[in-house]
């Protein structure tokens, strides 16, 4: 067999192309591109120690004394080294003809890695190694470790790092008065320092990023983040809108309509609503209210500001269960009092999806409700003067931006979304500094709190009797399957076979079941029976995760608890507890529990304060994960951490505002976005 294997036809890619694969074209980009952790090869030890010290990286340097190529269990060669106190084999799985050569017998080579002692004896697998001439110097500093593409070995960055050093304008884009009264270390030598921190660095501070040149890339990150969102939420400025100046009759005969009087919180966040609607440039606000504190009502109260105005609203929902909800519940309030609400979305038949359409163009309709039908080409609007978006998370940004587009040339509509999924202060102001946030921190009268409990699988027979007892005083239950997300067909059947099981399990009592699969008129069937006491359990899947609101249900079954999040737990449970009974749910879990899991359930228990439950959540999970590392702030941020640098995201948020009010910063502000974003700007603006 062939040392090494023939070459292969493979395009030959260059490094510039491979380097730019990573983002990194200009100078700056690389010398921006910061090691995400270090080697120490600044020491040797003998290998005699280095065994002392097994599982522990260490770097030895021997003399080759043995090299082979071994077959079993697979293809690998093996590498004895000596030095003058014992011996060490090096083994790599993968390996290339030209190895075989470099590490010839009485080769002298330096190896790093984690020392194991295996069934051969003390080794190394796959060791970082050198081979270098008796008596070479040590490096002085730490050995940067970099984030490497494919085909981007470690020391081709270095080279492209080192020589870009060479070349790129030093110059600091912060004023030196910014710098000395925020104590930051100079921009030079805080990246170098990064790229070869000398011997007698703080390795901890360097590894946890707390060091002071860390500190000083974060607060440059998190400063371009915060100026060039502020200089988008300018140009959104710049843009018109149309003013909804008038809160006129219509506004007035809703509100003396409403069967409850709206709680202190509804009332402030409506106000702040409607003062941002009559200014001649586009609202832009999220009304974030836990599960069941009463959203609709405000988002329907902002809809007829709208209408009084003479413009149209729109609400789009996520799912259609939850348009239809809308679309009952508004309609139900405002038709009666004279106002045309329209109705789309994807499952209507052509004919009535025309219709629609005609009336949305004409401009008849006044309100439209509907699903992410609403955004399709073809659908126009007469006057759209404010969108309303429920959920907003579900959707995603460019979603959210087709609505917007929606409204005349030359003016963009007001846009209100609306989310039960707090978003922690930090995440919302690196995400959406371009977003003003009004709070609903108040349920409404004459909600009993939910009880929790956590109970294990096996006694699932008892649940079912409670069910049933439960049942029989009148009340309402909704039973979620278990969350199967490696396979949709899967979870189906598992919502069908619990169905069938706990129709056998009840046959005195109608259960019903909804699920993603069905039909939306069968869906519709299904929600609309529950909805009105017909049935007396409801079997679903998550599809009724959101919005559903049936206040007489006061019992959910959440099967299998431990494998959902913490927010779609919250999401969930908030089906319940909406009426004035009092509620209970009741999480399944399969033991043993996860650690993760255990800490999830436990929460549930003891609070269902959604923004609690966020924090949480946070603490968990990390903010990555939280909105979906698409989504969140922290994707578009390579140092700062949201969860640990909250204090630098507050500092950069002032020195952006003011650098952006100072006319003679103008250059600063310039400078300092060209260094850190280069042409990533666009990605921020959205
Ligand atoms: P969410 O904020 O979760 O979207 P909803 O808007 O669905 O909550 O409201 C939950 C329930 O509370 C609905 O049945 C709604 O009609 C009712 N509701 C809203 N505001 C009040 C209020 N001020 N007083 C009493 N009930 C209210
Ligand atoms: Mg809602």
């Amino acid at each position: 067999m062939p040392v090494s294997k023939p070459k292969t036809a493979k395009k030959t890619v260059s490094p510039q192309a491979r380097l730019a694969k990573l983002g990194l074209h200009t100078d700056m980009d690389l010398v921006l591109h910061l090691p995400m952790r270090y080697e120490d090869e600044t020491q040797i030890v003998t290998i005699r120690e280095a065994c002392l010290h097994g599982g522990e990286s260490s770097q030895v340097e021997g003399v080759v004394v043995k090299n082979e190529i071994a077959y079993k269990p697979r293809r690998q060669l093996l590498v004895h080294i000596a030095d003058e106190t014992g011996d060490l084999q090096l083994r790599f799985m993968n390996f290339y003809g030209s190895q075989v050569k470099q590490l010839a017998e009485g080769t002298r080579v330096r190896a790093r890695g984690e020392l194991k002692h295996g069934f051969f004896g003390a080794e190394m697998v796959h060791p970082t190694y050198k081979v270098v001439n008796e008596g070479a110097p040590l490096p002085t500093s730490l050995t940067p470790v970099y984030p490497a593409g494919e085909g981007l070995s470690q020391p081709v960055l270095r080279r492209a790092i080192g020589d870009a050093m060479k070349r790129v304008d030093w110059t600091d884009t912060l004023p030196a008065e910014l710098i000395d009264s925020m104590r930051l270390t100079n921009f030079e030598p805080a990246v170098k320092l990064l790229h070869s921190p000398p011997q007698q660095v703080d390795e901890h501070a360097l590894a946890d990023r707390s060091h002071p040149a860390w500190v000083r890339m974060k607060f440059d990150e998190l400063l371009a983040q915060q100026l060039s969102l502020k200089r988008a939420q300018r140009a959104r400025r710049a843009k018109g809108a149309a003013a909804l100046k008038v809160v006129g009759d219509l506004s007035a005969r809703f509100e003396a309509a409403l069967p409850f009087k709206l709680t202190g919180a509804q009332q402030r966040v409506l106000n702040e609503i409607r003062a941002d609607l009559r200014h001649p440039y586009p609202m832009q606000r999220l009304l974030q209210g836990d599960v069941g504190s009463g959203k609709t009502v405000v988002s329907a109260l902002a809809a007829t500001q709208a209408i009084d105005s003479g413009f149209q609203a729109a609400l789009m929902a996520p799912t259609e269960i939850l348009a239809d909800q809308h679309f009952r519940k508004i309609a139900a309030w405002l038709e009666p009092l004279g106002v045309k609400v329209a109705w789309l979305t994807g499952s209507l038949k052509k004919k009535d999806k025309l219709a629609a359409t005609a009336l949305i163009e004409s401009g008849e309709a006044q309100l439209v409700i509907g699903t992410h039908a609403l955004i399709q080409d073809g659908v126009n609007f007469a006057n759209l003067g404010l969108v309303i978006v429920d959920e907003q998370h579900r959707f995603g940004v460019g979603q959210r931006l087709t609505l917007r587009n929606k409204g005349n040339e030359g003016a963009i509509p007001h846009q209100l979304m609306m989310s039960a999924t707090p978003i922690p202060r930090t995440l919302a102001m690196t995400y959406y500094a371009d977003l003003e946030v009004s709070v609903i921190d108040e349920l409404p009268p004459g909600r009993s709190p939910i009880v929790t409990r956590a109970v294990d699988q096996n006694r699932r027979d008892e649940v079912i009797a409670r069910v049933h007892a439960a049942a029989l005083e009148g009340r309402q239950i909704y039973w979620v399957c278990p969350l199967i997300e490696e396979s949709e067909a899967l979870q189906l059947q598992t919502a069908t076979d619990t169905h069938a099981l706990l129709a056998e399990a009840l046959p005195d009592l109608n259960v019903g079941l909804v699920h993603g699969r069905l039909k939306p008129a069968e869906k519709q069937e299904v929600m609309d029976a529950f909805s009105a006491g017909q049935m007396h359990v409801l079997v679903a899947t998550t599809v009724i995760e959101v919005g559903v609101d049936v206040p007489n249900a006061s019992l959910m079954v959440i099967e299998h608890a431990e494998r959902f999040g913490l927010s779609q737990l919250h999401q969930l449970r908030g089906r319940v507890g909406r009426g004035s009974a009092a509620s209970v749910c009741l999480l399944l879990y399969q033991s043993p529990l996860g650690g993760v899991a255990r800490q999830r359930l436990m929460t549930m228990r003891e609070t269902t304060d959604g923004f609690e439950i966020a924090r949480r959540d946070l603490e968990i999970r990390g903010p990555g994960e939280f909105l979906g590392a698409r989504q969140s702030g922290q994707a578009m941020l390579r140092f700062a951490d949201l969860e640990t640098d909250g204090w630098l995201v507050d500092q950069a948020r002032d020195v952006a505002h003011e650098l952006l009010h100072t006319p003679e910063k103008a250059a600063t502000v310039e400078a300092h976005l060209a260094r850190w974003l280069g042409g990533r700007e666009e990605f921020l603006k959205v």
